[in-house]
Order: C-alpha cells, then structure tokens, then sequence
C-alpha cells in the first residue's frame, strides 16, 4: 500500500509539502513557506502544519527536495527545530540550504547531496532517481519514485526551456529513460501554468531584450530579478561585461546567492567585473550596471529604500534606465512593486516593467512555470495512470484536470486534492485516504504558532479603529478615588481632541457615581458598555477599550 498526502501544496502556490508513506515508513517532499495575506497583520510567514509528521516522527526516513526556492525549502529550519532527519538536495540547493539553516542556528543536520544527471538513492522504502528540470533557479528537479506500489513521478514544477538562462536544460533523455522503463502509477505536477497556451517562452531571447534596453543608457543601469534567479544574473553580468559596465550587487539576499552560486560553478563572473560600494565612487554613472533585490519591492528591501531616495549608498538619478525582470508572483506583491515602480518613475528614471511598457511587451521576463504545452508535454513523456496536480490554486487545478481528460485520462483517475487529504494506492486502485487535519501556522518575529484567529482579530481592530485605555482608581471602600483617565493610540488625534476624551472623561465619571457601589465586574461592564457607545456616537469609530481599576 501507497499513502500520497497532500499536507500543504495544493490549492495554493506555496508551501509545498506532500507526504509519501508505505511500510510503515514515510518520506517528505519539499518543505516550503507561504507568504501572509493582508488579513494576517503583522505575520512574517506561513509555514505547514508539521503536528502529522511530529507525531509519526520514527516512522520519517527523510526529506528530499525539489529545488532551491523558498516556497520549497524555507520551512526546513522551522521542521528541523521539532525534529531531527536526513535531507537529500542537488548541489545548488544545498548551498542555499546549508545558508539558511546556518542563519537559524540550526548545526545538528546531515545533507546528502545528489547529481540530477545520474543519482539513485533510497529513502526507507522509496528509490529515487531525480532528473533535472527548467525552472527558474538552477538544479531543480523532478523525481522517479520507486514505491512498493509501482513507479510514480513527482515534478513541482517545470518547464521545457531548452535554452535556459542558467545553461542546464530539462533533461528530456533522462526523464524518457525513467519512464520508459516501467509503468507509471501516478504523476504529481505543477498545474499554475494550466490555463496558459502554449509552451512557455525560452529565456535566451531575455538577455537580448534587456540589453537592448541598456546599451544606450546615458546613465547608470539598474536590474532586479529575484535573488535566487542565477541565471538571470548570469544574463545581467553577460550584458555588463559586452557594455563595458562594472558590477555592483546591492543587497544582502543577491550577494549571498550569487555567492554561492558562484563558489558551485553556476554563475560564470569576468575577472574584476564585481566591484564593491567603496570601488564604484571611482567610477561614472555610466560605467555602473546595479543588480539590486527587491524585485517584489518587499517593504525595507533594497529596491524599495532606492525608491524611496532612503538607501544610504545608492541613489537613482533622472535619466538612469532600471529593468525588472520578475512580474509580482508572490501573492500581494503587486500594489508594492508598483508602489516602487510610481516612485522611480517620478525620480526620472526610466523604467521597464512586467506589463506593458508604451504598450509593447518587452520580453524581459518569463514565468519559471510551464504552460500549457509544458504540462501536457510531461503527461506525454510520462503516461501516467492516475493524475495529481500541485502547486496552483483550485481553478488551476480545473484547468489541468481538462487537460488530462483531453489527453485522455479518466476523470476518476484525477485527484484534486486539499491540504491534508490523501490519496491510497493498492494493487493498481486509488482512493480517497483518510484526510489529516491541519492548520495554518504563522510565523512572526520568534512565535510559531501563538499568532492565531483571536490575535489577529484584535490586530485587526487596532489597525482599523485604535485603541482606549481608561484607568480608574479606586480606593478601599469602593468609590472612585478620581476622575477616570482616558488616554487613546491610533483612534483619534489626541491634540485636536482633547475635548471629545476628557468629556468622555466626565460622563463616564458621572455614570459610575450614579451608580453608588460597585464591584470590579460591574464597573467593567459599565465602562466597556458606557464607552462603546459613546465613542460609536461621537466618532462612528469602534476603538478597542482597555479598562484598568487601580486600588488607591
Ligand atoms: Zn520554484
């Protein structure tokens, strides 16, 4: 018997975690975060709901991972904290890995890192032989996954790029040998791009695109892509080197990545062409190419502070040229990257961006995810028996469902599954499994977890409406030993309304004496009571009230 479960990676693009489990053994693929909705005040992150795998923790083999970005790998650490296991990553991916979990302080790990062109190895029950895929960072890969139940393919995401930025294409031999050689249960796929037409476009034709854009730039030039998009910068540093431009790589996240990517043989750099702040004081605007982070103009983010003219190093001019090459992905992301994009261009810069530019589409960007000819094209190659599509939310998922039916599926052999359900597999049948409940966890500053439904709900009404905090004082013999005292943060102006809060002040006062005796709970109940719909009346505001009783 064969459990696939879908614990978190479906119905959404992130957060990718999916569990294989037979023989009373189970494996993880990808471990990844999720981004908060604009619900969640305040939340740095969402990761999976580990509770199912802490509680089965003997029965875990290890985790193998797809691919080095963060909706991928980024809930390693937080898993790793609760419990303790062997990763299997390619080279790449490792690196980034081995980054993040130092950032943690996390040093208790073990990585086996594998080559996608010719690894074999076992994790419990399961052999598995990855293969290398397109996507937007280099080494990310697909799997044969030999299971009790028969061979089954597992690729989060790819395209068929054979001329990727990054120079290492999916590799179509290897992945028809794999699923050649036997019959395959099943495939879980990436379907976000299943709506889209064709095949998604090749990325060599970017390179041409963007440089065609700098090669007269008067001025300084500026990119940004998404820190772990190697082969775009590869792109980038290419173009620089032709342009006779110097390097300056702004931002923590980008001189990592490169870094590492640079260390693993993924990035090929001309001798001297990175130059540091200090070093580009020497030379002219027009010998400086930038690469900066922040291509989502994540708030405090290098790009974001240039925007805003608040980067204490660099600074855009009138006249410089800035290309994004990355289209707001991530969920919200779109009002703050057009946020930094209003900034530039008031600033004077001249600014090419994802949508249109003077109604034309520039070709300076390209999904990592594949089309529709990508997705249908892996069904070809693969020839599944039954179908799971990933990563992309439920209409996504209808969208590939058609396309497996066209392709002559059946649809009872397509499973669209939510976070936590299952899928059973015994002797050539599927079914429906039990579903394992989970809940989203967030993250914020040290907490996972502790942020909730209820901290949320009053973060909620703090941002919208503020909040009162009336104190009282009272002495022994319960009588009001003074007036009570109101002060407010974020309801109204306190300068200009003074008057509204010592005359709130007052009244309040006035009910309670009205009122003679009282005991804690009372009065609590008169001033929350009394206050709301003072306030409501006064101001149509709804403020959270806060009451402390003093003994004097
Ligand atoms: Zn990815």
């Amino acid at each position: 018997m064969l459990r696939f479960i879908a614990l978190s990676g479906t119905i959404s693009v992130t957060e990718n975690l999916y569990v294989y489990e037979a023989d009373g053994q189970m494996m993880v693929l990808d471990c990844g975060v999720g981004f908060p909705d604009l619900e969640m005040h305040g939340v740095d992150l969402v990761i999976p709901d580990f509770s199912y795998i802490v509680k089965n923790k003997e029965k875990l083999a290890g985790i193998v991972v797809s691919q080095g970005h963060e909706d991928h790998i980024g809930a390693i650490p937080f898993l790793l904290k609760e419990i303790e296991t062997e990763i299997w990553a390619a080279p790449l991916v490792t690196g980034f890995l081995k980054d993040k979990l130092d950032e943690f302080g996390i040093k208790n790990y073990k990585i086996n890192t594998f080559q996608p062109e010719s690894a074999q190895f076992e994790v419990g029950p399961f052999r598995i032989q990855p293969f290398r895929v397109s996507h937007s960072v280099p080494d990310s890969c697909g799997f044969a996954i030999d299971t009790p139940e028969g061979r089954v393919f597992h690729v989060p995401e790819h395209k068929f790029d054979q001329k990727p930025a990054d120079g290492r294409p999916f590799d179509l031999d290897r992945a028809k040998m794999l699923a050649g050689q036997k019959k395959v249960l099943f495939l879980a796929s990436d379907c976000l791009g299943a709506n889209k037409p064709g095949f998604t476009e090749g990325e060599a034709k970017i390179e041409d695109n963007m440089e065609g854009l700098m090669k007269n730039a008067p001025y300084a030039v500026f990119a940004t892509a998404i820190s772990s998009n190697i082969g775009r910068f590869q792109q980038m540093i290419n173009i620089a080197h032709r342009l006779n431009r110097k390097v300056v790589l702004v931002g923590r996240s980008i001189q990592k990545k490169i870094e590492i990517a640079y260390d693993l043989g993924y990035i090929k750099i001309p001798h001297n062409i990175i130059i540091t702040y200090h070093d580009s004081q020497r030379f002219k605007r027009n010998e400086l190419f930038y690469i900066v982070s922040g291509c989502y103009g994540q708030v405090g983010s290098s790009l974001y502070r240039i925007s805003l003219g608040e980067h204490d190093r660099v600074e855009v001019a009138e006249g410089d040229v800035l290309v994004f090459s990355a289209d707001p992905a991530p969920p919200y992301s779109k009002e703050s990257q057009d946020f930094v994009i209003d900034n530039l261009i008031d600033k004077g810069v001249d600014v090419h961006y994802y949508d249109l530019h003077e109604g034309l589409d520039e070709g300076i960007y390209v999904s990592g995810h594949g089309g529709q000819g990508d997705i249908v094209g892996l069904f070809k190659i693969v020839k599944p028996h039954y179908f799971i599509p990933i990563g992309g939310e439920i209409r996504y998922m209808k969208s590939y469902l058609d396309l497996a039916i066209d392709f002559g599926a059946n649809p009872a052999d397509i499973f669209r599954l939510k976070p936590g359900e299952s899928v059973v597999f015994e002797n050539g049948n599927a079914y429906l499994g039990e579903r394992v409940m989970t809940k989203q966890v967030l993250v914020h500053g040290l907490g996972i977890g502790d942020v909730g439904k209820v901290v949320l709900g009053d973060r909620a009404v703090l941002g919208n409406e503020g909040v009162v905090v009336v104190v009282f004082k009272v002495s022994k013999g319960k009588k009001l030993a003074a007036n009570p005292e109101i002060i407010s943060r974020g309801f109204v102006f306190e300068k200009v309304n003074k008057e509204l809060l010592s005359q709130a002040e007052r009244r309040l006062s006035e009910q309670v004496k009205k009122k003679g005796k009282f005991d804690k709970a009372s009065l609590h109940e008169l001033g929350m009571n009394y206050l709301s719909n003072f306030f409501f009346q006064k101001t149509g505001r709804r403020p959270m009230i806060l009451l402390v009783v003093v003994e004097v």
